[in-house]
């Protein structure tokens, strides 16, 4: 028998940087962390335009600092 073939499976927690913990099976024998999952993902949050938008603005303040900041020069 190839008993090898099927490995020994645990529960381990995958631990996601938003807090959420999900419990699975799997042959790894530790925790697993990750950046981002199913939950705080902003394809499934919708935050997706919100985060754009704030990114946007950044790169908005940016420039206008930048042209201030050519002006006081002169
Ligand atoms: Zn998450």
């Amino acid at each position: 028998m190839k008993t090898w073939i099927h490995p020994e499976t645990r529960k381990v927690t995958i631990e996601c940087s938003c807090g959420q913990k999900f419990e699975v099976n799997s042959t790894i024998p530790w925790d697993i962390r990750v950046e981002i999952c199913s939950k705080c993902h902003p394809f499934y949050t919708g935050e997706q335009r919100i985060v754009k938008t704030g990114a946007v603005d950044k790169f908005y303040a940016r420039m206008k600092k930048a042209e201030e900041l050519k002006k006081n020069s002169k």
